[in-house]
């Protein structure tokens, strides 16, 4: 939206029109119950939310983005800050719990400052101000990490989980999502399209593994086929290998016994011809996205080639991916140029049914990450936290910036954006104090959710920081420590993102100052398409759950 521009927002069809101070108190009001709903789960220390729907199905979660993704949310104001931490969900991948606290806390700042007498218009003004020279303030603080730094990669993504999965996980999950981030990555860029997760539930979490390579829920045809394969080369058949049935037009003679057993033997003949291309080629494995006749799957498997066969497409698409081979349609151009390599090939059976892994893929365009666990309910647990946790990853291998966590990034901004402030006077500098003020919502709450005294943690952080020392809070003891060295890290571009999405819902909701409803034929139809309630007890009257 552009700066300045007044928003008109739709609401309830039996009230007109709220105009002034009533539509702004009301909005604020809708915007700071989203935030006292995600505020609990901030941080480490943070609790979890039941995600109940209609149907009985439950999410357990303490994923920010998935909480307001999941609720419905009907005020329009609300919905301002939802729709902008959703949108932070798809830039950065990380932070949305902050930017709606920091939404809530500077809104809060900004009624105090509105009843005292200061106009809507300057607030928002010291808050833009203040939004930009905080990003500058972080770019400053910002340490720069190199490519080959796995070790800092391991603790950005362990501190975007912490309290996501199972602490006992992290340090496995967070291993190898950077495993699989780097085996992607190129030029400087990650395609998290080209990493695969795959559920296998009933086994336990610490069986989740990186393959690099593609595993695909097929096993070999025959029970007794070899499990293991080193070096295999590998042809992917896009078309039928077997003969096609013959259609009605086209009847077949058969008059007699001779007739028939010549008919067998050409029918043979033509089904080894094709097992042949896949031999001569020199593969050792042939995935069949189509049919293939139990005759070739038998031939083949007795000259120890591993044969499947009704691969789902997209899987082909993955195979080539991670083999570096090329689909095939005609099984006569097949030579070796078009076969696709793996170091092992690996099934793990269980009568006909089973997976097959394809492991140290060379080169891998794709690769894959195997979510195990007891339930289906841990392993989507974990799958959230993978699915932050290669985001946080993404960011800093793309951007090669970090800035310390546990607050005490917020700490430092807020610091220096008050003797900003002095600098610039006149009643914007009252907002930028505001703005300060707002920013240590973040380590406050990180303190009260892990059960630590919030007053003393701030007033010990500020303390530090303006004897010109970093550090962040220690969770377990309070005490002020160098995050780097305790490994709570974040991504710089999760932190300026946030920043910018928490200012942004605050500015947009200062902004209006006339609620207009809508005729009701212009009145769009809203279908819940999430059903879904919280059953923690902190209703907001504001909100609307869906029921
Ligand atoms: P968000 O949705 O904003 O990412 P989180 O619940 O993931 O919310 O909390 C992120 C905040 O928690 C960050 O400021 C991060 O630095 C901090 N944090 C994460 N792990 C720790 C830790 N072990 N000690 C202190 N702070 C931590
Ligand atoms: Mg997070």
């Amino acid at each position: 939206m552009e700066k300045g521009a007044q928003p008109i927002i739709i609401i309830d069809p039996k009230k007109e029109q709220t105009k002034g101070r009533e539509a702004l108190n009301m909005n604020i009001a809708a915007a700071k119950a989203v935030a006292k709903i995600v505020k609990s789960t901030l941080g480490p220390g943070g609790m979890d939310k039941m995600l109940v729907n209609p149907i009985g199905d439950i999410t357990i979660t303490n994923d920010g983005a998935t909480i307001l993704h999941e609720m419905s949310i009907e005020h329009p104001a609300a919905k301002m800050v939802v729709e902008v931490a959703e949108s932070l969900e798809s830039s950065a991948g990380d932070g949305t719990t902050s930017a709606v606290v920091f939404t809530g806390s500077l809104l809060e700042k900004a009624e105090t400052l509105i009843d005292n007498g200061v106009h809507p218009t300057i607030v928002v003004k010291g808050y833009n101000l203040a939004a930009d020279k905080a990003v500058e303030i972080l770019e400053n603080l910002a340490i720069s990490v190199g490519e080959g730094e796995k070790k800092i990669l391991v603790k950005v993504a362990k501190t975007s989980i912490t309290g996501k999965a199972s602490e006992k996980y992290n340090i496995l999950i967070a291993n190898l999502c950077v495993d699989a981030v780097l085996a992607i990555h190129e030029k400087g860029k990650v395609d998290l399209k080209r990493i695969i997760l795959t559920k296998d539930v009933g086994h336990t979490i610490d069986e989740t593994e990186f393959v690099e390579g593609i595993v695909i829920d097929k096993v070999s045809l025959e029970k007794d086929f070899p499990l293991k394969i080193q070096n295999p080369n590998i042809a992917l058949i896009d078309a039928p290998m077997e003969i096609g049935k013959t259609t009605n037009k086209a009847k077949l003679q058969i008059n007699n016994a001779v007739d028939f057993e010549n008919f067998i033997i050409q029918e043979n003949a033509a089904l080894l011809e094709m097992a042949d291309y896949i031999i001569r080629a020199g593969a050792k494995a042939v995935f069949c996205s189509k049919g293939m006749d139990d005759k070739i799957g038998a031939y083949l498997q007795n000259r120890g080639i591993y044969a499947t066969r009704r691969v789902k497409s997209e899987d082909m698409q993955h195979l080539a991916d991670a083999t570096n081979g090329k689909l095939v349609r005609n099984i006569k151009e097949l030579t070796e140029k078009e076969l696709g390599h793996a170091g092992l090939l690996e099934q793990d059976r269980d009568g006909d049914q089973g997976n097959t892994y394809l492991r140290y893929c060379k080169g891998a365009k794709s690769v894959s990450i195997v979510i195990r666990g007891e339930t289906e309910h841990v392993v989507d647990n974990v799958e959230r936290a993978i699915d932050d946790a290669l985001k946080v990853v993404k960011c800093v291998v793309e951007d090669g910036k970090v800035v310390p966590g546990g607050g005490a990034s917020e700490i430092e901004v807020a610091l220096r954006l008050r003797s900003y402030a002095a600098s610039i006077g006149g009643r914007e500098q009252m907002a930028i104090l505001a703005f300060a003020d707002a920013l240590e919502e973040i380590p406050r709450t990180i303190a009260k959710n892990a059960g630590l005294d919030a007053i003393n943690s701030i007033v010990n952080l500020r303390a530090k920081h303006a004897e010109n020392e970093s550090g962040g809070l220690n969770i377990q003891t309070g005490i002020i420590e160098d995050m780097f060295e305790k490994g709570v890290v974040d991504p710089l571009r999760v932190k300026v993102e946030s920043i910018k999405a928490g200012s942004e819902a605050a500015e947009m909701i200062l902004h209006v100052d006339d609620v207009l409803s809508a005729k009701s034929s212009s009145m769009p139809d809203i279908k819940p398409e999430h059903m879904a309630s919280t059953y923690d007890g902190m209703s907001a009257p504001q909100l609307n759950m869906r029921r």
